[in-house]
């Protein structure tokens, strides 16, 4: 990639993607040149897709999007910001129940690498309600979850209940 864009990491569990997440990414490139989208595991949630199959689904929805990349990473977010260089964190906030806990998170990352700057996007009011656990709940119990996901997850979603 070449300098001097802004770049920003975006961190998360994707598990699955949802249309959340994907106008937190598309409303954040009005900031920021490219957008890394950071595939990472909840160590307090066993996940229902790989890591892999997370980063599949994410590079079929932004195939077209060349300001957008996906990668894995294990461990810390600020060792993968060291590693990129890149030192501008996006995180979506929902509800007030998301705040105190980025709040904490975002502490922690910044005294962990002073270099790290989270940017904080609220969600749209279209989406502020979905989350990936609810869309794994209702799509584990057979609901219709097109209206959260984009068509390749949907699939997805409904060929792992199968
Ligand atoms: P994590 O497991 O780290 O919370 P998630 O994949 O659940 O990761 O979410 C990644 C980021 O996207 C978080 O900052 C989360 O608040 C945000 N996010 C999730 N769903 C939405 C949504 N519907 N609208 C806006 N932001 C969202």
């Amino acid at each position: 990639m070449e300098r001097g864009k802004k770049r920003a990491i975006y961190p998360g569990s994707f598990d699955p993607i949802t249309f959340g997440h994907i106008d937190i990414a598309q409303r954040s490139l009005k900031i920021f040149d490219e957008l890394i989208i950071a595939i990472g595991d909840n160590r307090n949630k066993d996940p229902l897709f790989s890591k892999a199959q997370r980063l599949a689904q994410i590079n079929e929805i932004f195939s077209e999007n060349d300001a957008v990349q996906a990668v894995m990473f294990d461990g810390l977010l600020v060792d993968l910001a060291r590693q990129l260089e890149v030192f501008t964190v996006v995180r979506g906030l929902r509800a007030v129940s998301d705040f105190e806990f980025e709040f904490q998170l975002s502490s922690f990352n910044r005294k962990m690498e002073p270099r790290v700057e989270s940017f904080f996007m609220m969600t749209s009011e279209k989406y502020f309600y979905i989350s990936s656990s609810m869309v794994r709940q209702v799509a584990s119990l057979g609901g219709d979850i097109s209206d959260f996901v984009p068509p390749n997850v949907s699939a997805d979603l409904k060929n792992h209940r199968r």
